[in-house]
């Protein structure tokens, strides 16, 4: 016998949990599915840490929908008592002509945003622990900060459960049939039917839902944790959240030294090696520390002491980057947001309302015209 709700969620990762917690808050008839268990790492919201901030280079269009998110993630933090937003300012740094630089200082200015730019000079009396070219220059921004991935999804989880959602964890969807009146959801357990299905599930979107026109692309990230030769430089409270443009090609980043972490973050931000959600290689190879050991004992010579772990987190990258946030081109009753292309945590919160508006309402005030799915007609990645 099947079973009905309004909504039905598939994957509780960053997006679907917070769309449950809104759905829930809302006083709407929602469930929630997860194939692993809450929270899990085998996705892409795992390892600890995940930079927020405002000055988004990526796209200006991204600023409104980052004020909410940010109001999103204090509202959680009351709703739920727990502190899962640190704010430790960020420095981004690089050459004063490349697009991270360019693009943070343009957004700061045409949304009015509290940031500092910072000659070289001024760069290296203030931050001492980084080794950069002559040409590098630093953009400061006071509001920027880290969310604690793991604890945000309990709690959104938690408050959705509070308000009455129903949650599945360790339950796969295996397939879902559009009817014209509904949508039904099976699982190995159940089928279960709903008014309308949201689609959240990141790195395995493409499985679940074929081709969507689009095509979304895995890739596997290494992340490291190290003990810093002079760990003084790198505490929380001395050391902001930070950002590199190599001239490399690549862009380094990183995280101070935490509470209940044995070492320091670090990773590299970049396109990443192509790969499929069932072929993936789990498995952590020394070789994989070539990611970062290099470039990060040049850039921050004192911080690489010894190596302490190493992770694998999984992009799920649209072909501009940028999100999905649109119905499903062949069925109205069906929502999906992916292609979160290694950045899209911070957003969660936001991302909740804004999909909980189009389930519910069919439309949203949040300005997300820039992540439907028409931009790719007729463009590469568009099919
Ligand atoms: C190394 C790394 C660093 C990052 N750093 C940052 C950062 O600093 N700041 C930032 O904002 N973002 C960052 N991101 C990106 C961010 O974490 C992702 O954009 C975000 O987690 C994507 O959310 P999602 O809900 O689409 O996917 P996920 O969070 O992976 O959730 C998808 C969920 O769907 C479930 N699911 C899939 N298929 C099914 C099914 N058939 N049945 C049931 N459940 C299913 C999965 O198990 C999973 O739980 C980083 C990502 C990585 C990998």
């Amino acid at each position: 016998m099947s079973e009905q709700y309004d909504v039905i969620v598939i994957g509780l990762g960053a997006m679907g949990s917070a769309t449950c917690h809104e759905l829930a808050r809302r006083g709407v008839r929602v469930l929630g599915i997860e194939q692993f268990g809450i929270p899990h790492s085998m996705g892409s919201y795992h390892s600890g840490s995940r930079v927020i901030r405002l000055c988004y280079y990526e796209h200006p269009d991204y600023v409104p929908l980052l004020h909410d998110a940010y109001k999103g993630w204090e509202r959680l933090e009351r709703d739920s008592g727990e502190s899962l937003l640190k704010l430790t300012g960020g420095i981004y740094m690089g050459p004063e002509d490349c697009e991270f630089i360019q693009g943070t200082l343009r957004t700061a200015r045409e949304h009015d945003l509290p940031h500092e730019p910072l000659t070289h000079a001024q760069l290296a009396r203030r931050y001492p622990q980084f080794h950069l070219p002559e040409d590098h220059v630093g953009v400061y921004e006071p509001k920027a900060g880290y969310l604690l991935p793991e604890a945000c999804i309990c709690a959104l989880v938690q408050l959705a459960l509070r308000h009455g959602a129903e949650i599945h964890g360790q339950e796969e969807v295996l397939g879902w049939d559009d009817h014209e009146s509904h949508i039904s959801v099976r699982t190995q357990r159940a089928t279960y039917e709903a008014g309308h299905v949201i689609f959240t599930a990141g790195a395995w979107t493409s499985k679940l839902l074929g081709d969507i026109g689009v095509e979304l692309e895995v890739t596997r990230h290494v992340i490291g944790w190290v003990w810093p030769k002079k760990p003084e430089l790198f505490e929380l409270g001395t050391l902001p959240i930070w950002g590199i443009d190599d001239p490399t090609g690549y862009f380094y980043y990183g995280f101070p030294l935490m509470p209940g972490v044995a070492g320091m973050k670090i990773a590299r931000h970049y396109a990443g090696r192509s790969t499929t959600i069932d072929t993936i290689d789990r498995t952590i190879h020394p070789a994989d520390e070539d990611d970062f050991r290099p470039a990060i004992s040049k850039l921050l010579p004192d911080s690489f002491g010894s190596l302490l772990s190493m992770g694998i987190c999984l992009y799920t990258n649209s072909p501009d980057h940028h999100f999905i946030v649109d119905r499903h081109p062949d069925c109205p009753r069906a929502i999906l947001a992916a292609g979160f292309s290694g950045h899209g945590f911070k957003f969660a919160t936001v991302m909740g309302e804004i999909l909980a508006d189009l389930a519910l309402d069919g439309r949203t005030d949040h300005p997300v015209d820039f992540l439907g799915l028409g931009r790719f007609a007729d463009s590469p990645g568009g099919s």
